[in-house]
């Protein structure tokens, strides 16, 4: 069999929310954790004490909890016990390694309660969207587990002209360091390090510094299932705690997810190092766009174009920011598309009914409100949604439509609510794809069209890693919808996906002469 295919693998079931024998007593566990006050503080301290840093809650900013920032000592401990380890890990072998991401994916599962609780009142997430935050986490861990078996088993052979036995086997590079963004707190926070580890590394894992609280519990889990603590640390810390780690020219690797220009940052950082050659795997920002021609079936682009842009108030690095409608169904659709808007409510992501909840915090917020006004301020017709009353206290931003030029007037991605619509002339695909291509960014593309052979023009042309047609582009599934981008958006290879593990892994290669 293809190494990504395992007849035995499950995705996971997650929680059917709209069961009511299901919801009652998972919201009663939900109000139970609720009183929870949990701390985050790294695996390892090099020394007693350390400042505590609040976590609060992005809906009502009450205090959720703590977090102590590792020190350049802890930092510097950290590595020496994984560089340690981690032949001891390498040895392991793919199916030992695999039985304890096994065992941690079903530990998740069975805290799903208190994983869905920190998504909710640390990182603002509507109930569903935290089902599907640790179903994916949980995803990564299994799909992760399976490559590691099949990958990590019995050396290749190498048949070929020389005559002697050639074994091709896959190892682990050494020590990585996992750095996350905060709009995937868990899934993401795990699915790399899954992946690190599945390969033989030892990882030192960071949250983003808004979101330590799940990150720290899904690291105990880990612990609790059986990886040994020095090969899975966690290192929580901001960006300044980022920078030391990667750094450190003992650190192998590093797998990071967040912005295009921290990205930057750390490519830097790795190149002016001494020491090991880092490897870098980077999936960062996009300007994602969707195509929407006549052929389109206005009520599936409305439904889809909503979800796209305003699920998780538009804070996924796949959510759609400007959506190209053709000029002659443009003023039908925008009618279409302003009613469901206006149906939408904003509020208290524990409210079941909640469409649009918060922005992380005050600073995602104030950037995102200084978007708005420039475009207004440049005269760019802007429609926006009234907040309620109790979105007082939290960080709300209030969905906004904002008709735009061309694509190439947005300088950068505007990570929350905010959909950008462009109309193009009928005949213009091309130019519109060229538009696209020309920000350099290329993550998720949507299409709404019926048309064979634009699916296939669009497809051909379009420089994307997700190509999403006649549906909405948020969601992939880990190992049917491998995700990342290209360009700017990333370094690949895919999440999720086939050949994402091995770019963890060095080759080794033995040949025996009779
Ligand atoms: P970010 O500001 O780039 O931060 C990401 C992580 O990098 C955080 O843990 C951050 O620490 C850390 N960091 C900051 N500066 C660093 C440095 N110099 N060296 C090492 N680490 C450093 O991104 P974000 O705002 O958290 O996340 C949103 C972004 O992620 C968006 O652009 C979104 O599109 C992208 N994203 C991409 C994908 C994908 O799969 N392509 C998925 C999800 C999100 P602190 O936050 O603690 O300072």
């Amino acid at each position: 069999l293809p190494a990504h295919i395992y007849p035995n693998r499950r995705n996971s079931m997650g929680v059917d929310l709209a069961d009511p024998l299901v919801l009652a007593p998972l919201r009663e566990e939900l109000e139970e954790w609720s009183h929870d006050d949990p701390l985050a503080r790294p695996t390892l301290r090099a020394q007693r004490g350390g400042k505590m840093h609040p976590v609060c809650s992005p809906f009502s900013g009450k205090e959720v909890g703590g977090w102590v920032s590792a020190t350049d000592k802890d930092i510097d401990l950290a590595i020496a016990r994984a560089v340690a380890a981690q032949p001891m890990w390498d040895a392991r072998g793919g199916e030992g390694r695999a039985q304890l991401l096994i065992k941690a994916a079903d530990l998740l599962e069975d805290n799903m309660a208190r994983l869905l609780d920190l998504c909710q009142r640390e990182a603002g997430k509507s109930l569903p969207d935290a089902v599907l935050e640790v179903r994916e986490a949980v995803d990564f861990l299994r799909y992760y587990a399976c490559e590691a078996r099949m990958l990590f088993g019995a050396p290749q052979p190498l048949p070929g002209p020389t005559g002697e036995t050639n074994l091709l086997r896959l190892h682990g590079r050494g020590v990585f360091a996992c750095i996350s963004p905060w709009n995937f707190p868990l899934a993401i926070f795990m699915g790399p390090a899954a992946a690190a580890l599945a390969a033989g590394n030892c990882v030192l894992a960071k949250p983003a510094e808004q979101t330590p609280l799940i990150a720290a519990l899904a690291i105990d889990l880990c612990h609790e299932a059986g990886i040994p603590k020095d090969v899975l640390q966690f290192v929580p810390g901001d960006g300044k705690v980022g920078a030391a780690i990667t750094s450190d020219p003992r650190i192998a690797g590093v797998a990071f997810t967040g912005s295009t220009g921290t990205a930057h940052a750390i490519n830097r950082t790795l190149a002016q190092r001494d020491g090991l050659i880092g490897t870098l795997i980077a999936e960062t920002g996009g300007q994602n766009a969707m195509i929407v021609d006549s052929s389109a079936l206005p009520e599936q682009v409305t439904r889809d174009v909503i979800a796209s842009a305003f699920q998780s108030a538009g804070q996924r690095c796949s959510a759609l920011r400007v959506l190209f409608l053709q000029s002659d169904i443009a003023d039908t659709m925008l009618e279409m598309m302003k009613g469901a808007f206006d149906a939408m409510v904003v509020g208290d992501p524990k409210d079941l009914a909640t469409d649009v909840g918060p922005v992380i915090d005050q600073e995602a917020k104030d950037k995102l409100e200084a978007h708005v006004a420039e475009m207004a301020e440049e005269g760019f017709p802007v429609t926006r949604l009234p907040l309620p009353v109790n979105c007082k206290d939290g960080h709300f931003v209030a969905p906004t439509i904002i008709e735009i030029s061309s694509i190439l007037d947005l300088d950068e991605e505007h990570f929350g609510p905010i959909l950008h619509v462009v109309r193009y002339p009928v005949g213009k695909l091309r130019q519109v794809i060229d538009n696209i291509n020309a920000t350099g960014y290329g993550l998720t593309m949507g299409l709404h069209s019926r048309i064979e052979e634009t699916r296939k023009f669009v497809e051909a042309h379009a420089k994307v890693g997700n190509f999403y047609v006649n549906r909405n582009q948020i969601g992939a599934v880990v190992g049917s919808q491998p995700f990342g981008g290209e360009g700017l958006s990333g370094t690949g290879p895919k999440a999720g996906g086939p050949h994402y593990v091995t770019r963890f892994a060095t080759e080794r290669v033995t040949t025996i002469d009779t």
